[in-house]
C-alpha cells in the first residue's frame, strides 16, 4: 500500500517510518503542501496524509478522488481546512482526535509564563552580560482569573495546570461538561471578569473571530489573550488595534489567521509581506510561536501511531468510528 505524505518535515519521518514498516506501507514524503497545483502528486497512491495548512477544498478533494485515492488521513485534530461536503461519498476522512492534550496545554502555559515574566528577554540580556531588570516586571498568576473558552481535552488540562498555579478559573463551552467540575459562565461574564483568556475551542462558523473589537471592549484593561487553537478565532486587525490602545496587555499566539503562507518555513532571509504578522511580532508584549504547541515526542509518536492505525483499519474494512470525520447532521 502506498501513502502520499504532504508537507513532510524531518521530525515527522522517524515515527511514521517505524509504524509503516510494521504494517508494510510505503510512504512517499513530499515537502510541498497539498493544494490544487500539487494534488496530482498523489497519482498512484492509495491514501493521502495531510496536515493543518494543506488545502483540501473541493477542487483538491475532487482531484484526489479522480486519481483513485481511497482515503484522507489527517495527522492533526482540527479539520477546518477540509471541505467535508466535497468529501462526502468520495473521500473518507480520518484524523487524530487526541495525541497529547498535555503538549498543547503546557505550551499555552509556557507562552503565558514567558510573556508575563519576560524570560525570553532575560535570556537574551544575560547572554549579553546585561543584568538590568528594567522592564522585566510581571505579575503573580496566583489569584488571577483565567477564562477558558472550550473545555474539551486541551481546555481541561489547561484548567488543571492553572489550578496548580492557584488561579481562579471561569469556563465557557457551547456544550458544558458538568463532570469537569468547572465554573461555567456565559461568554460576556467570562470576558468581563478574566485577567487572562485562553482559547481551546475549534474553529467553526460560531467561533470565527470570537475575539474581536466587541468582545475585547467587554474585557478588563490589560487582559492577556492566549490562542493555541486556530488563528481565525481572533480578528487580528482588532487585536492589533487593542494592543496599540493598551486595552489588551499581552497576546500569546501559537496560531495566526494567515499562518498558512508562513508557518513551518524559514523566512529569516526575506522581507515578510504580511504587515499584520510583522506588526504583531514587532510588539514587545506579543509572543508568536509557529503552530508548535503539539510538538512533543509523545505527541509525534501518538500522531504516527493513530494515523497508521486509521489507515490499517480502513483498508481492513474496520474503519475506526472514533477517528472518522463526518459532516454534522
Ligand atoms: P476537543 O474537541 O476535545 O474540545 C473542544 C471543545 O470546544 C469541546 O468541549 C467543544 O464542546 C467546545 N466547543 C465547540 N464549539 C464551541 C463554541 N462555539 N464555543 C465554545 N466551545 C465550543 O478538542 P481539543 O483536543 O481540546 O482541541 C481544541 C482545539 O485545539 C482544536 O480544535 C484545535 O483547533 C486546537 N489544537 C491546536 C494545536 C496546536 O498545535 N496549536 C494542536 C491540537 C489542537
Amino acid at each position: 500500500m502506498k501513502l502520499a505524505f504532504f508537507d513532510a518535515k524531518t521530525y515527522d519521518m522517524p515515527g511514521f517510518d517505524r509504524y509503516a514498516a510494521e504494517s508494510a506501507w510505503e510512504i512517499k514524503y513530499y515537502e510541498t503542501r497539498l493544494n490544487e497545483d500539487t494534488a496530482s502528486l498523489a497519482a498512484g497512491y492509495d491514501a493521502v496524509c495531510a496536515f493543518v495548512n494543506d488545502t483540501l477544498n473541493s477542487a483538491v478533494v475532487n482531484r484526489l478522488y479522480e486519481l483513485g485515492v481511497k482515503v484522507l488521513v489527517l495527522r492533526c485534530a482540527g479539520f477546518n481546512n477540509v471541505d467535508l461536503n466535497a468529501c462526502q461519498g468520495k473521500l473518507p476522512v480520518f484524523r487524530v482526535p487526541a495525541y497529547s492534550p498535555y503538549a498543547v496545554a503546557e505550551h499555552a502555559m509556557a507562552l503565558l509564563l514567558t510573556i508575563n515574566r519576560r524570560t525570553h528577554k532575560a535570556y537574551i540580556r544575560t547572554r549579553d552580560f546585561n543584568f538590568s531588570l528594567q522592564g522585566l516586571a510581571g505579575f503573580d498568576l496566583h489569584g488571577k482569573t483565567v477564562g477558558i473558552i472550550g473545555t474539551g481535552k486541551i481546555g481541561q488540562v489547561f484548567a488543571k495546570i492553572c489550578g496548580g498555579f492557584g488561579m481562579n478559573i471561569l469556563a465557557y463551552d457551547k456544550f458544558p461538561n458538568p463532570s469537569t467540575g468547572l465554573n461555567y459562565v456565559e461568554l460576556p461574564e467570562l470576558f468581563q471578569k478574566s485577567d487572562i483568556i485562553s482559547l481551546h475551542c475549534p474553529l467553526t462558523e460560531d467561533t470565527k473571530h470570537i475575539i474581536n473589537a466587541d468582545s475585547i471592549a467587554m474585557m478588563k484593561n490589560g487582559v492577556t489573550i492566549i490562542n493555541t487553537s486556530r488563528g481565525a478565532l481572533v480578528n487580528t486587525q482588532d487585536l492589533i488595534q487593542a494592543l496599540k490602545a493598551k486595552q489588551v496587555g499581552a497576546a500569546c499566539l501559537d496560531v495566526y489567521e494567515e499562518e498558512g503562507s508562513f508557518f513551518y518555513e524559514d523566512f529569516s532571509g526575506h522581507i515578510v509581506r504580511d504587515d499584520k504578522l510583522v506588526r504583531l511580532i514587532s510588539m514587545p508584549n506579543v509572543i508568536v510561536s509557529s503552530h508548535q504547541a503539539f510538538l512533543t515526542t509523545e505527541a509525534l509518536d501518538n500522531i504516527a501511531a493513530t494515523t497508521m492505525d486509521n489507515l490499517n483499519r480502513f483498508f481492513a474494512g474496520d474503519p475506526n468510528p472514533a477517528t472518522e470525520v463526518r459532516l454534522q447532521a
